[in-house]
């Protein structure tokens, strides 16, 4: 398999093609997806949002120069009511009347068409830069080492592409925009009704303390709420994406109750997150509404007095009332966008810390041409993390042309050197070298180019059964197909196939039996006609015919060439030039199976123990 080739979400990009084996994919409690990750002020992640809006700047102008026209075109409404009351109705002037409706009817259908303008520009701009996004975020996450996976679960990956940028999508789709309109709208409204009567519009004003304080409680209040919650969704995907791919397993062993109940003390957390949110948000609501009738009722009680003493006339109170109205829908609307927004920092606040990451190995600058001499191993350390060491100080050599055996009681490091060769970790300790060069010093792709690898448990791909050989590599043309398909003896399998090469395979080839799938994974590694192949074999059962088929597959998969194989059956390993028996973290013992029986030692132990007396005799 190619390991640079893009996986799909349920098989994160670098993973393995078994992940119970190869790279053993640590599968860290769900609680990791509840760290909280660093808390970044909102101006912060406002202004990386805005690195995304940038370069569609013009959309986001547009919208917002159209903000102040919707705001005096809304403004001028209740205006021209007064006019009509005060110079109209009240003097009995029926042409004024006209003229000023008209005028009204222009301000409303200009606000709308405005509205309409402004918010679709605003959606289309959303829509770009989350594109942009969702393509940065997965670009970034493709080129993260091995590392970085090993303690990331797939489904808080899925998330950030999906839920958290959703949540960006939610917050361009409310018009976010429109909360500098709102702002405008409030603002105008402020000078109108002090211009109209400034006593009137002080006692109007007597909520704004008290509004200013309550969002701000609410702002805090929602920020905690929504982290929570998308800590929450994290956790929710992980496990959904780990029990998802091992529903077989679940159901075999009848574990459908507890992963059923598990789930469930998920989904009440996330429910129970959500309330919290959806509580504060009615809550503000429902106050911004309360404050709004306190403020329309101290009006009348006041605006009233004053106008039976002469000092307001009727078409004020109106506009007054209309104003006042007009002044509480924004307040209102900003508090429901409020909770979308805070809602979308802290998604945003979790997708850049994903950004953040910098787990990537090291590229190198030196180019790698095809293989000369060899690889080597000189005084090899490496530990996963902070675990122990698993290799300490090993030495190996694999020399052009030849095939090496590794062999070793399981977890002695044997799929770890292999992981070490392709790059996917860099040693601790020591060098890996090709034909001299260390390989931290080479260039990553034209290193990695230079292998095959095939897996015990290979993943195919959904869609047909070509693209899984080729990997969409446009270098591998039909006939390198073809004649691979035919040396690994996959072509008796394509010709009972429906429709050959075409048949659509399901997700990771579940339609295709373990041999099969091996016999396909040949033909991908030989397609590519390897330097060296890497050979994870495989123990799992097949039928006589086919284990026939994979057999002669791997004689023409291995004829003439340098591999390296992770070998577990006997006459597997026979075929080798040389064994290396891992022991400790080093090469215990190196030879032939002949040199290494006749040494009695670790080798002839473990065949013995693993292939029992009789067969290690025959051997
Ligand atoms: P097997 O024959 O069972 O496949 P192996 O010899 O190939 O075993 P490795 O997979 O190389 O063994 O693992 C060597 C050691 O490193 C094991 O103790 C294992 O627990 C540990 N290990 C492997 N992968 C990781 C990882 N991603 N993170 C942490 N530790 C790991």
């Amino acid at each position: 398999m190619s390991v640079g080739a893009p996986r799909p979400p349920s098989s994160p990009p670098g993973a393995a093609d078994n992940p119970e084996r190869w790279p053993r994919q640590e599968r860290r409690p769900a609680r990791d997806e509840e760290r909280t990750v660093a808390e970044s002020a909102d101006w912060r992640t406002l202004w990386r949002l805005w690195e995304y809006l940038r370069p569609h700047q013009r959309l986001f102008w547009t919208s917002v120069a159209l903000l102040p026209v919707i705001a005096a075109l809304h403004m001028a409404q209740p205006y021209l009511l007064k006019i009509a009351i005060d110079e109209g109705i009240a003097r009995h002037d029926l042409s004024r009347i006209d003229r000023v409706a008209i005028l009204y009817v222009l301000a409303m259908v200009g606000e709308n068409g405005s509205m309409y303008a402004q918010l679709y520009a605003m959606q289309l701009l959303g829509q770009r830069a989350l594109l942009d996004l969702r393509d940065h975020i997965y670009r970034h996450v493709l080129s993260r080492a091995q590392a970085f996976f090993d303690r990331t679960p797939v489904g808080k990956l899925v998330t950030r592409v999906t839920a958290d940028v959703d949540s960006l999508n939610e917050m361009f789709a409310m018009g976010v925009v429109s909360i500098i309109g709102d702002f405008v709208k409030l603002l105008f409204i402020v000078v109108a009704l002090v211009a109209i009567d400034y006593r009137m519009a002080g006692v109007a004003f007597l909520s704004a303390p008290i509004l200013a304080g309550s969002a701000e409680l609410m702002r805090r209040g929602a920020r905690t709420a929504f982290r929570t919650i998308r800590a929450k969704i994290g956790v929710m995907n992980a496990f959904l994406a780990e029990h998802l791919a091992g529903m077989a397993t679940v159901q075999l062993y009848g574990a459908e109750a507890r992963v059923r109940e598990q789930f469930r003390v998920i989904d009440e957390d996330y429910r129970n997150a959500n309330l919290k949110a959806v509580s504060l948000d009615a809550a503000l609501y429902a106050w911004v509404e309360a404050l709004g009738s306190i403020v329309a009722a101290l009006l009348v009680w006041y605006g009233g007095g004053r106008m039976q003493g002469g000092a307001l006339t009727f078409g004020v109170l109106v506009a007054f009332f209309e104003y006042v109205q007009k002044f509480f829908v924004p307040i209102r609307d900003l508090s429901a966008k409020f909770t979308v927004v805070q809602s979308a920092l802290t998604a945003s606040e979790r997708i850049f810390a994903v950004l953040a990451e910098k787990e990537a190995l090291a590229e190198g600058d030196e180019h790698a041409g095809p293989l000369r001499e060899g690889v080597r191993f000189e005084g090899a350390r490496f530990a996963y993390g902070r675990g122990e060491e698993v290799l300490r100080g090993l030495d190996l050599e694999v020399r052009k042309g030849e095939k090496v055996a590794i062999v070793g009681p399981t977890g002695a490091g044997k799929s770890t050197i292999a992981r070490l060769l392709l790059r996917l970790y860099d040693v601790t300790g020591g060098r890996v070298t090709v034909d001299g060069q260390d390989v931290r010093a080479l260039r990553m792709a034209e290193h990695r180019a230079r292998f095959a690898i095939v897996l015990q448990d290979p993943v195919l791909f959904a869609g047909p059964l070509r693209d899984s050989i080729t990997l969409g590599d446009p270098a591998i043309d039909e006939r390198a197909v073809q004649a691979a398909a035919q040396r690994v003896r996959l072509a008796p399998v394509l010709a009972r196939l429906p429709a050959g090469l075409e048949t659509v395979l399901e997700e990771r080839g579940t339609n295709l039996s373990a041999g099969e799938r091996q016999l396909v994974s040949f033909a991908r590694a030989l397609s590519r006609n390897p330097d060296l192949l890497i050979l994870d074999e495989a123990t799992a059962n097949v039928d006589p015919e086919t284990e026939r088929l994979v057999d002669e597959g791997l004689e023409e998969l291995l004829r003439g060439r340098t591999a390296v194989i992770i070998a577990h059956r006997l006459s597997t390993i026979r075929r080798c030039d040389r064994i290396v028996v891992l022991h400790q973290g080093r090469a215990a013992e190196v030879g032939t199976h002949d040199e290494l029986m006749t040494k009695d030692g670790l080798y002839a132990r473990l065949v013995r123990l693993q292939y029992g007396a009789a067969e290690a005799a025959a051997a």
